[in-house]
């Protein structure tokens, strides 16, 4: 038989029961008790589902109270030594303080998981980093999914990729020097999972899919020899990318299978297939784990079938990879439109897919001769549709030059042009664009969705905000105002809602971090601009004051990156989309009188291939596409962007190449330090670093402010540097931010008077 295995499954809940669970228990709500027996239900739930789905190996160790990287650093008992915890005695209050910190001790750092909108908790490694193994909290799990009469398959996150996400503190050492220590406590924690009645343990290295030093490449085979010597059958498990340069090394392994993703690399079966060893099994990662479409089962069957001519029953049917990063039920979507509704599938969907995949495999096609028309049906549907297809956008598109992505004039001339009508003073000052999302602004935008105040009466409620946040501005003296961004719920659902092409749901939430889940766009279409989105606002603003008003667009790297995106057009297609919809808006903008726009582009670096053979194509068409949403400015027009994280040492060229007239970005964190890379690199054109985090309440004094003006501009020529916080203030209370703007306005204006002094 050929077995379906679920490499994990989404643990929030079809109703982000988990966020409920964790935020009563944090709360205070609920007691301990009740949070476990939450958490256990929510299991036992996802695991019936996937029985009744027939699923056969089912995962056991994927479902985590906060995070899954947590998890396995409890599990081989290495907890970061400053929180003074132990691993084996860890109690959930203790769990809950390393993911949020407590009094004494900052929460464990957080990233990105590889290239998805996951969030992890940083191992924290030392030279004397101690392991043991802890499996009681991983063997209850597997007890209980055995109760239910199910064969569990652990997940553990395998040795070399755990070192790897791991950050090396105190000391520096090599890393990898932990790992011989390291691979004794997973041969001890094999051992246990094999004696509780485990037949397979997958081991997840999702490493395999980056650019890998040799010596970590290396580390593979020692370390797999190690662990082959336990009882319990290993499926070693890549995703996310590509691992067809390694195939060798991979087949060669003392593993009992391999896990591939034939999503994001669908050609790198050939390259397994070609001699695979007749006594290991080969899991094909078929239906995408991260995206909501529903697959081509004709297509896949074609494929599958060929690989099962040569495997036979070690051809193993499975997501992509977990499901993790999927939204959970599709059934629950019931205000989405029904054609697109046919078009997708949520983890419980792709359940039914693999399902459908292994009987047209065993059976035959005639077995499942419906499902395969209704299939065929859905695809072509979808691609014949008008609601994909909209002739103007590609036929625009196609009449784009290839220089039409740049503005009229270089740089210099642009920022004299500007120069002249702006009249600013030197070091100007601006904020990022919101302000305190109050709770009056919530309560007007819920009355407004339930119909108990109209349209024109939220419009005024907004209005009035805006003329607030106006007026505050002026009072501070700041230079450059923004309307403060009240009409926004998220700034790329709040343009999605407005762009053809576009759609959302109402239950599509996929974990971000701990207890935040975010429900990510579909973008399912051509995208357009019907109408002007922001023009209204931005006139508002600006008819309330002489000062210029600066329009806040989303970028179009931003609005793809965190979107579902369609999989039946390049990504870069998308974004050029997108970024000409934008341009629609810019242009309408700059019609209306508003000379200044930033178009924030806070994700332009988590769009970032895992690869390096991919990064110059992906930083190329990026760039073009923020270019294409400034193209066609008059030079007098200043365009700002903005991008909240401080690594750009490797891109700075690129977002040079974005030709931006003012960059604004997040400093104060990093104490400037990135600035001495714009420095090195000579950044050409206008930079605001931020000058005081905005993440804290805490009002920072002038002092502060002052020391990390003066780094900026030992680096940055005074006629290109602006002032400004290092993002929007739309989680901050209006108190502390007009303490905090006043004290960056007061030395903007000592910084002033001093360079005036210089130059007399
Ligand atoms: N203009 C947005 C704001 O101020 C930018 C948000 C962001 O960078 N994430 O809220
Ligand atoms: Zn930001």
């Amino acid at each position: 038989m050929t077995t379906i295995h679920l490499p994990g499954f989404p643990r929030i809940g079809a109703k982000r029961e988990l966020k409920q669970l964790q935020e009563s228990y944090w709360k205070q709500e609920i007691d301990e008790a009740a949070l476990l027996k939450g958490a256990r239900e929510l299991r036992q739930r996802h695991w019936l589902l996937q029985k009744g789905a027939g699923v056969e190996l089912a995962p056991v160790g994927d479902f985590a109270l906060y995070d899954h990287v947590l998890d396995a650093q409890v599990l081989i008992g290495a907890l970061p030594g400053r929180f003074g915890f132990d691993a084996a005695t860890l109690t959930t209050a203790q769990y809950f303080e390393l993911g949020r910190g407590n009094a004494r001790q900052p929460a464990l750092e957080m990233t990105k998981w590889f290239d998805t909108n996951y969030h992890y908790l940083v191992p924290e490694w030392q030279a004397d980093t101690a392991f043991s193994a802890n499996p009681a909290p991983l063997l209850a799990q597997l007890r209980e999914a055995q109760a239910l009469g199910l064969k569990a398959k652990p997940v553990l996150l395998g040795p070399l990729t755990l070192l790897w996400l791991g950050k090396v503190k105190g000391t520096p050492f090599d890393r990898l020097s932990l790992l011989p220590s390291l691979l004794q406590v997973y041969r001890e924690l094999l051992a246990e999972l094999a004696a509780a009645g485990t037949e397979w343990v997958q081991i997840d290295e999702p490493i395999l899919a980056l650019d890998l030093p040799a010596n970590w490449l290396a580390a593979f085979a020692p370390s797999y020899h190690a662990l082959a010597e336990t009882p319990a059958k290993l499926l070693l498990a890549s995703y996310f990318g590509s691992v067809a340069e390694h195939a060798d090394r991979l087949k060669a392994l003392p593993v009992d299978g391999l896990h591939l993703d034939l999503v994001r690399a669908p050609e790198q079966l050939d390259a397994f297939l070609a001699g695979w060893p007749a006594d290991k099994v080969l899991s094909a990662g078929v239906i995408d784990g991260r995206n909501v479409w529903r697959t081509d089962l004709a297509a896949e069957l074609t494929r599958l079938e060929a690989a099962r001519a040569q495997l036979g029953e070690r051809l193993w049917l499975a997501p992509s990879c977990s499901l993790l990063h999927s939204p959970v039920d599709l059934a629950q979507e019931t205000a989405l439109d029904v054609e697109l509704k046919t078009w997708l599938a949520f983890a419980v969907q792709k359940l039914n897919e693999l399902k459908l995949l292994k009987r047209g495999l065993v059976d035959g096609r005639d077995a499942v001769a419906a499902e395969l028309a209704g299939s065929e049906h859905v695809q072509a549907s979808r691609r014949a549709s008008p609601r994909i297809h909209r002739p103007a956008v590609q036929a625009r598109l196609a009449r784009l030059v290839p220089d039409g992505d740049q503005r009229h004039s270089p740089y210099p001339e642009r920022a004299a042009a500007q120069r002249a009508w702006l009249q600013l003073p030197a070091l100007p000052t601006t904020t990022i664009g919101s302000f305190p999302q109050t709770a009056e602004i919530r309560a007007a935008r819920a009355a407004f969705k339930r119909g108990e105040l109209d349209a024109a009466g939220y419009a005024a409620a907004m209005q009035q905000e805006i003329e607030h946040a106006i007026r505050r501005q002026e009072d501070l003296g700041l230079d450059v105002l923004v309307h403060g961004e009240a009409e926004r719920n998220d700034m790329v659902e709040y343009f999605g809602e407005q762009l053809s092409g576009y759609a959302f749901t109402q239950f599509g939430w996929v974990q971000s971090y701990g207890s935040r889940c975010v429900k990510p766009p579909i973008i399912y279409g051509d995208v357009e601009r019907p109408t002007p989105m922001t023009v209204r606002w931005a006139l508002y603003a600006q008819s309330l004051t002489t000062r210029p008003v600066k329009g806040m667009l989303t970028g179009p790297v931003t609005m793809l990156q965190w979107s579902f995106v369609r999989n039946d057009l390049a990504r870069s297609e998308v974004c050029r989309q997108i970024a000409l919809a934008l341009n629609d808006e810019v242009l309408d903008l700059e019609n209306a009188g508003i000379r200044v726009i930033q178009i924030d582009e806070p994700a332009y670096r988590e769009g970032l291939p895992l690869k390096k053979a991919a990064l110059a194509d992906y930083l190329a068409w990026a760039s073009a596409a923020f270019r294409l949403s400034a193209a066609g400015t008059d030079d007098a027009t200043q365009i700002h962007t903005h991008m909240c994280y401080s690594e750009f040492n490797d891109i700075l060229p690129a977002i040079a190449a974005m030709d931006a007239d003012v960059i604004t970005i997040e400093t104060s964190r990093s104490d400037m330090e990135l600035l001495s890379a714009f420095g090195d690199f000579a950044y050409p054109n206008e930079i605001g670093p931020g000058v005081y985090d905005i993440h804290s309440p805490r009002v920072p004094t002038e002092e502060e402010i002052e020391n990390l003006l003066e780094k900026a501009l030992a680096v940055i020529p005074a006629e290109r540097l602006w002032v400004n916080p290092d993002c929007g203030l739309k989680t901050r209370g209006w108190p502390e931010v007009e303490a905090a703007l006043a004290n960056m306005v007061a030395v903007t204006h000592r910084l002033r008077a001093r360079l005036a002094e210089t130059v007399a």
